[in-house]
């Protein structure tokens, strides 16, 4: 990436990054990683490699909503690392202290809030999507699904949409947080596809971004090529950079 973004991202495959700032900050988004204990019944990110486990320590981390495919791994990850603030709505924060993480580690905020979190700001913003929480056998409400803004040291910002669809007002995201780089789910289904992530490019303005939430179920069939594609075919000039599992990207 010819972009100097003052991070570098570690990709466990599906929406989990590890984020890491050249200010020294660790943040973990939507955790859902391998683990070799992993009780029988719950899935393993079967893109994960195995073993894969990029965190020395870790300052914050962020949850867009409530579905198992992002919030897994939460309270495990928080008690081998204790990270200061796990970011996320409302209703996922009441629902995580009842699952034993701190009152003052969880840090709620909704969307339009901007908090200071590891040295960035953190601002929630919208997406289209839902967010129940799976509860044993029973659905939760989690609030609403949101994504983030995350205002870097270095002065630029990621976008990170968490699953959502394409919507008009990320022409808004664009206007007050203009971000460098976006973390765009591509897979369709569940999300946008190609062609929906190609406008989404557009309406950001986003120099490069970062396909996810793709390939990690047959199901989740858009690929990358594909969304370059679609950006070719829309006259959108975006550098979609391809990551594997298991990878660092800066
Ligand atoms: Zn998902």
């Amino acid at each position: 990436m010819a972009l100097k973004l003052g991070a570098k991202l570690a990709w466990y495959g599906h929406s989990t990054f590890l984020i890491r700032t050249d200010a020294g900050a660790d943040v973990l988004l939507d955790p859902w990683i391998w683990k070799p204990d992993r009780p029988a019944g719950a899935m393993n990110n079967p893109k994960c490699p195995e073993g894969f486990q990029p965190i020395e320590k870790l300052d914050a981390i962020l949850l867009t909503h409530g579905h198992f495919d992002h919030i897994a791994d939460t309270v495990d990850v928080f008690e081998r690392y204790r990270p200061a603030a796990v970011v996320c709505n409302w209703e996922i924060g009441e629902w995580l202290k009842k699952q034993g993480l701190p009152e003052d580690a969880v840090l709620q905020m909704n969307k339009g809030g901007t908090a200071e979190v590891a040295g960035m700001s953190v601002t929630m913003v919208h997406a289209f999507h839902s967010s129940g929480i799976a509860d044993g056998d029973r659905i939760v409400y989690g609030g609403e699904p949101a994504g983030y803004v995350l205002g870097l040291q270095s002065g630029k910002r990621i976008y990170c949409a968490g699953d959502t669809a394409v919507f008009s007002d990320m022409a808004l995201i664009a206007e007050l947080y203009p971000p460098d780089l976006a973390l765009l789910p591509i897979g369709d289904l569940f999300t946008m596809g190609p062609r929906e992530a190609a406008k989404a490019c557009e309406l950001l303005g986003v120099a490069a971004v970062v396909p996810i939430h793709w390939g990690t179920f047959p199901p989740l069939t858009g690929t990358p090529e594909a969304l370059r594609q679609e950006c070719a075919a829309r006259g959108v000039e975006v550098d979609v950079v391809e990551v594997e599992p298991g990878a660092w990207v800066d």
